[in-house]
């Protein structure tokens, strides 16, 4: 393997190639790394080359294999990015800088890393997808050299591989690099297992050479005879896929009928339906088995139809029939894209294979939560795919476990906004509900439903995921507006002014575009949002007298509270906000209370000195109690006596005897005290107390008090 073999091997699938261009980047990379060595103790430059030459099997442009020899040269040498661009240009350098990019942050085990990390790869991927083809041959090196690491390194080495790399070789459908990477994986993480298929394997191979042979030879005289020009073999399947049939599907390896599978190529898709009747009519198919995906191609563009027959020895034989073309397609996936493309730029622009990279794309900047990311890349690796009916007949793919909500997103934003239930060949069914293939899906909707939390959970595709992400964004932004707009109007109030009035004013405007808002509704949502205070807003429009001291905050007058709430709090001036009991207190009426405004999510009560509040003065708003409220709270006590029998029969019954109702409790008994935990619905304190001086009554209680923290029980 050197500059020579590389130069002939690429002149015999692609006689234009740009020749001067690989001669000078091997002659550059060899000598960045000369004097280096790898772990196994070879030159570095080896590896670059290793790269190069899995590059070229895949028939790459010579950029992509330039950008292969010299894909460590910025990472490994001291060589400065300014100097590779200007000997190679943008174009070689962009895609060395990505694949470096994506090497500086080590996976570890965790998922924050591993989102940190694909998300890199994503965006690296984007701006040209020839980086992974780089990063899975650089991968497929690394692994075929990993004895030479240390046990430890070995292990997480190859459960990456085998969680992100191998699932992105097939999802850009290079069947080619996907199985090595598996194999190898299995190779050191299951080495026993590994080596007894190798073993079997090699224990039949004359066998099985001998049968594939005389099958290919019958298949073969049978398309003869009908007249159809094909090529024909069997091959054995590989090493990881014998093993998820093995140890996942529970196959007994005697009854692995489909260790080679045959394939038959032809030149026209016409001719696959040709041979496929042709075979059917000489063996019998095995039901169940036949499979079309070139009427339905799989999400990563295969394209093949398959069958399982009856052959020789009563043999039950899987073949693969599909075109030159499709067949290149499955060899290669989007490394096929650049055969014979030089120049021509690779981004992800168009094309329907790099479809599902922009959906993640998109969705990149949207998933600050890593979970959330990681699932849904590995949605979009791991695409087993069904295919469902519209109710006209046409066919949709969604990964395995979509639900009607990804359904009724693929139609329209709007139809999964409103969707409210599914029919399924004509059955109504929960909007959980997981697709199969064949189902005919008619939407339910309602123009009054809207999407709610939970859909995050049952969703599947990122389409479906991102739309009622940006759903949930925009609610509660016009919420945070709502509220920002009621606590602003409070302090209007106070100043005797017309808040409507000054929201409109051209001060306003000034004001907001002081505090780098864009709008005066930025602005209100910011103080919504607790982000900004309604009140140093106030006093930016109407600035307080210098002389006169700071008048004190007002309390509220009851005459000025303004309705209901549902939670029965109510925050002056304010109307009908958002409004929850905060569970790390659990204030009940006659508490001192205060509100904060939480981000995004309305109002928390808290009491007065709750330690677990934040010292933020702004995000502080005052709020009491609706007078009379039938409203009960939850309230802990903590009950401490004797561990006599029957005492906690005793207090139960006292405290039930009150009318206040037990909703949970815990009893924790350490030598002879014993603590119980009660936890019951009460109306406020004054109910509270009358609770706790009959609990005292009760013979052996040593001490009753109510515990502000719901924490951790027992
Ligand atoms: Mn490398």
């Amino acid at each position: 393997m050197n500059l020579t073999s590389f130069i002939n091997e690429i002149k015999s699938y692609n006689p234009a190639a740009d020749l001067s261009l690989l001669r000078k980047s091997y002659r550059y990379a060899e000598k960045k790394h000369e004097g280096q060595t790898r772990l196994s103790g070879g030159p570095f430059f080896e590896h670059c080359k290793q790269i190069a030459q899995t590059l070229i099997a895949l028939k790459m442009d010579v950029v992509t294999i330039s950008a292969g020899l010299l894909h460590d040269v910025l990472e490994d040498t001291s060589t400065p990015r300014e100097e590779l661009e200007r000997e190679f240009g943008a174009e070689v350098t962009n895609i060395v800088e990505g694949v470096t990019k994506i090497n500086t942050i080590p996976f570890r085990i965790g998922v924050e890393k591993q989102a940190e990390n694909l998300r890199k790869m994503v965006l690296a991927m984007t701006r040209d997808v020839r980086v992974i083809l780089i990063k899975l041959a650089d991968r497929l090196h690394n692994m075929r050299t990993l004895e030479y690491l240390p046990r430890e390194k070995q292990v997480e080495t190859a459960k990456e591989t085998l969680e992100i790399y191998a699932p992105l070789a097939h999802r850009f459908g290079i069947y080619r690099l996907k199985s090595d990477l598996e194999d190898l994986c299995l190779k050191f993480l299951e080495s026993d297992i590994y080596y007894d298929i190798a073993r079997r394997l090699q224990s039949k191979r004359a066998e099985r050479e001998e049968y594939a042979q005389r099958m290919t030879t019958l298949i073969r005289d049978e398309l003869q005879k009908a007249n159809i020009k094909a090529e024909v073999f069997g091959r054995a399947k590989h090493l990881y896929s014998i093993y998820e049939k093995v140890h996942r599907k529970g196959t007994a390896f005697e009854d692995m009928y489909d260790l080679i599978a045959f394939r038959v190529l032809v030149n026209t898709e016409r001719d696959c339906y040709s041979v496929l009747g042709t075979i059917h009519a000489k063996w019998t198919p095995l039901p169940g088995r036949f499979k079309d995906y070139i009427a339905l191609p799989k999400t990563n563009m295969y394209q093949s139809l398959h069958t399982t027959i009856i052959g020789l020895d009563g043999k039950p034989v899987e073949i693969q029939i599909r075109t030159h073309d499709m067949h290149k397609v499955a060899e290669y996936g989007i490394a096929a894209h650049w055969r014979y493309k030089e120049g021509i730029p690779a981004d992800v622009e168009s094309g329907e294979e790099f479809e599902w990279l922009r959906r993640i794309a998109e969705g990149v900047g949207d998933l600050r939560n890593p979970r959330q990311f990681m699932e849904m890349m590995r949605g979009e690796l791991f695409p087993d795919d069904v295919y469902v009916f519209t109710p006209k007949g046409d066919v949709k793919a969604f990964p395995v476990g979509a639900t009607p909500i990804d359904f009724a997103y693929s139609i329209h934003t709007e139809v999964g906004h409103t969707c409210v239930g599914a029919k399924i060949n004509s059955n109504i069914v929960p909007l959980k509900y997981q697709l199969q293939s064949g189902d005919i899906v008619e939407i339910i909707t309602d123009s009054n439903a809207k999407p709610s939390k939970d859909w995050l959970r049952i969703a599947k595709t990122s389409r479906a995921l991102n739309k009622i992400r940006a759903w949930i964004r925009v609610e509660e932004r016009s919420q945070s507006i709502e509220l920002g707009e009621q606590l602003f109007e409070a302090e209007m109030k106070k100043l005797h002014l017309n808040s409507r009035r000054v929201l409109k004013s051209e001060e306003m405007l000034q004001v907001a575009q002081s505090l780098n808002f864009e709008s005066v509704e930025d602005l209100l949502a910011s103080i919504g949002y607790g982000k900004t205070s309604a009140s140093h807003i106030a006093n930016l429009i109407v600035p307080p007298p210098e002389t006169e001291e700071k008048p004190e905050k007002p309390k509220p007058e009851i005459s000025k509270l303004i309705e209901k709430s549902d939670m029965g709090v109510k925050i002056a001036g304010v109307d009908r906000p958002f409004i929850r009991i905060a569970k790390c207190c659990n204030p009940i009426p006659g508490d001192e209370i205060i509100g904060f405004i939480t981000r995004g999510r309305g109002v928390s009560v808290h009491v007065a000195d709750c330690t677990a509040l934040p010292q933020t003065e702004e995000r502080i708003v005052s709020v009491s109690w609706m007078p009379d409220n039938q409203i009960t709270y939850p309230a802990e006590i903590a009950i401490q006596g004797n561990d006599r029998k029957g005492l906690l029969a005793d207090v139960a019954s006292a405290i039930t005897k009150t009318g206040v109702n037990i909703s949970g409790g815990a009893i924790k008994t350490d030598r002879e005290m014993a603590e119980n935990i009660f936890v019951v619905d009460v109306t406020g304190v004054e109910q509270l107390q009358k609770v706790v001086d009959a609990i005292n009554r009760v013979k052996g209680v040593i001490s009753v008090r109510r515990k502000k923290r719901l924490g951790v029980r027992g």
